[in-house]
């Protein structure tokens, strides 16, 4: 039973029963740019400094994105492992033969444990001019807002995982419509951002489990004080300028968290190596 639809604006029922058990080169124009973030930036106050260098060149100057840091976070990570997970035996971390990177190994079946970056899928839906966003009734960051994401799950395509994803947090019926945006995020979290622009099916939703309220924005309204993540703070910020200039791209970029700065402080980054066509 639904305590909640709404037909636009927001709703902040919470509904359980109807929705299945919530988840914890060629072509892109050559510009690589860097985007920096001050600590006081409104939507209007969104820098995007392009240069027309190449990625090496604009990746020297970003600290926290040089290659021996990411190699140490990543062997920070390999070393939590302490079993096997198919035999539940010790594991030892060494560089196997043939690679670079320390690894589990298991001490009794050998087998290696790999680490990859995880990918999250989600969708910025468009109506009416306006956009849709959840507000979070989990932690990380409960009470801010985001827009309906969420881990791709094995044997789903990513579309099929953003749309998913809506339908759990948002209990939005959508289409998608096309790519917008693929950002990593490798320093921290070690993920891969792709989020689709889509559209509702029908004019409802109404929050899932996973959130306290949805509301549809203007995009002159979107509270950009309140927000997640810095990879929603990012999305935004590329549409409402995609917007305001009459093309919606697709956008690709990496997001570097200043090393030393919690996940909360989502304007603690720069945009790196930003593509788009
Ligand atoms: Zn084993």
């Amino acid at each position: 039973m639904l305590k909640a639809i709404q037909i636009l604006g927001c709703s902040s029922g919470f509904i359980s029963q109807r929705l299945k058990k919530p988840h914890s080169g060629n072509g892109f124009s050559l510009i690589s740019s860097k985007t920096s973030y001050n600590s006081t930036p409104k939507s209007l106050s969104f820098r995007v400094i392009r240069m027309f260098s190449t990625p090496s060149q604009s990746n020297s100057d970003a600290p926290s994105s040089s290659s021996s840091s990411v190699a140490v976070h990543l062997a920070g990570n390999v070393r939590k492992i302490k079993f096997c997970q198919w035999c539940g035996g010790p594991a030892k971390h060494e560089i196997p033969d043939g690679e670079e990177k320390i690894r589990a190994i298991c001490t009794l079946c050998g087998k290696i444990a790999y680490q990859n970056p995880k990918m999250v899928v989600g969708c910025l839906i468009e109506h009416d001019r306006k956009i849709l966003l959840c507000k979070r009734n989990i932690e990380p960051s409960l009470g801010l807002w985001t827009l309906p994401a969420g881990y791709l799950e094995i044997g789903e395509s990513a579309a099929e995982g953003a749309i998913r994803e809506t339908w759990e947090e948002a209990g939005a019926e959508v289409e998608v419509i096309s790519p917008f945006a693929q950002l990593d995020i490798p320093l921290i979290g070690q993920q891969t951002y792709v989020i689709f622009l889509a559209k509702l099916k029908k004019p409802q939703f109404s929050p899932g489990p996973e959130s306290s309220e949805c509301c549809l924005f203007e995009v002159d309204d979107i509270p950009f004080d309140s927000l997640a993540f810095s990879s929603i703070f990012v999305t935004l910020n590329l549409y409402i300028e995609d917007v305001k200039s009459g093309k919606v791209k697709f956008h690709y970029g990496t997001i570097n968290k200043r090393l030393g700065t919690g996940p909360s402080d989502i304007r603690a980054f720069t945009l790196d190596y930003h593509l788009q066509v």
